[in-house]
């Protein structure tokens, strides 16, 4: 039986049709874009071409808006660093709790270099409050960034609407938009959105390849500095192989996101129905009703979602927990925190992200699993007794969070 992959939020596999279309860019099609002879120029077509299938799946205006990076983390910091440079006398940001670390741990490190950051705050289902941020829109504030999806639950934020009121203030808008690309359709014509940042290995293009979006007209400073490639806003000889495989990644998404949006999405729910059904104390985390089609995140109260990582993976079934293990500590996610889910439930997160890879019967062996792997955790867990959850489990040992 193979191995079932649901992480796509992490990462996506290539898709095969790209890996075809890259190949020879890696032997006979090697030149460097800029270089003034056929082998250089093949290539800086290529590239062309790559940028116009990103222009038409972003819906943006004009090719030249498209700028091409690293990574999704190298264009929030390019957004937002570039922001801050145009506008020195700004020294203010308007971000999430909620956001990536590529955002968060940026605007931490600015904080300290005295930048104000007011971190806008979610409800429980991970929602933003639109009369909070209107409070905080003044024009001391240089860069508003928000993510269009969260990387977590899937809940989609209204970027369209707080672009409109941050360009109404005069205030440039960013939107870290690594999770929606490919899954939301996108018209960022008809936005008020000036900086939006992808990233290729979501969309089952390769890694190292990701996108700033630059609305024409933005005031722009770049993060590297040096040779004049993507017209002197990001110095560097291109990924020509993963920027190529991207601009067919958006060909595909464009082809497929009807598709992920219908079939994809039913067989996220078909999971969540089917894991709730047969598991008593777990629920959905985030928005249910406003998400993305693919992401599903489950909460199960009184155990660790490492754990039950650890016994998914043994039978062959690839998640990912919300707590940010990667820190050497077993803290809840940020994420969690910040939507209040209680300290006994925030430690046994999983999310559970599809993709058109995935099938019926792949999700009906997860739903046949997950319920045996909770009830065998939940007999060796401190707050679960014979009958189930032992008596006020939340007082029984101290949160390790406030
Ligand atoms: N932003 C969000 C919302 C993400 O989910 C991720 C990756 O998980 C990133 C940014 C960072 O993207 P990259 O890995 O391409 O730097």
């Amino acid at each position: 039986m193979n191995d079932i992959y649901m992480d796509n939020n992490a990462t996506t596999q290539v898709d095969p049709e790209i890996v075809t279309a890259i190949l020879p860019y890696f032997t006979e099609q090697f030149g460097n874009p800029s270089s003034l002879h056929s082998f250089g120029n093949k290539v800086g077509f290529a590239l062309k071409k790559a940028r116009k299938s990103v222009q038409e799946l972003l819906g943006a205006e004009h090719d030249s808006e498209i700028v091409f990076t690293s990574c999704g983390s190298e264009s929030d910091s390019t957004a937002i660093m570039s922001a801050l440079k145009a506008q020195p006398e700004r020294k203010e940001i308007i971000t999430t709790v909620v956001e990536h670390p590529a955002v968060l741990t940026l605007c931490d490190y600015l904080a300290t270099e005295g930048y104000t950051v007011h971190k806008l705050t979610v409800d429980g289902k991970g929602r933003l409050d639109l009369d909070e941020y209107a409070k905080r829109l003044s024009d001391k504030v240089a860069v508003v960034s928000v993510m269009w999806a969260n990387n977590e639950t899937g809940t989609i934020f209204p970027v369209e609407k707080m672009a409109e009121m941050a360009d109404e203030a005069g205030v440039l808008f960013h939107t870290d938009a690594v999770q929606a690309v490919g899954k939301i359709p996108m018209n960022l014509q008809d936005t008020s959105i000036h900086m939006l940042s992808l990233s290729g290995h979501k969309l089952h293009a390769p890694k190292g390849v990701g996108v700033l979006y630059l609305k024409r007209g933005t005031r722009f400073r770049p993060l590297l500095r040096g040779g004049h490639q993507e017209r002197g806003r990001r110095a560097g000889t291109e990924n020509t192989t993963g920027i190529i495989g991207l601009g067919v990644a958006c060909d595909l998404a464009q082809k497929y996101m009807e598709y992920e949006n219908t079939l994809v999405s039913k067989m996220r729910d078909r999971l969540q129905e089917g894991i709730l059904a047969q598991v008593p104390h777990s629920f959905v985390t985030g928005d249910v009703n406003n998400r993305l089609p693919n992401t599903l995140n489950i909460a199960f109260e009184y155990i660790e979602g490492e754990a039950i990582l650890l016994l998914m993976n043994k039978v062959g079934i690839a998640a990912s927990s919300g707590s940010a293990c990667t820190s050497g500590s077993l803290e809840p996610s940020h994420v969690m925190k910040a939507m209040g889910i209680p300290y006994t439930a925030a430690h046994g997160t999983v999310r559970f992200s599809l993709s058109r890879y995935n099938t019926m019967e792949e999700v009906e062996r997860v739903i046949a699993e997950v319920p045996t792997i909770v009830a065998q955790l939940r007999k060796l867990s401190p707050y679960w007794g014979a009958n189930g959850p032992i008596e006020n489990p939340e007082q029984a040992f101290a949160p390790v969070y406030a």
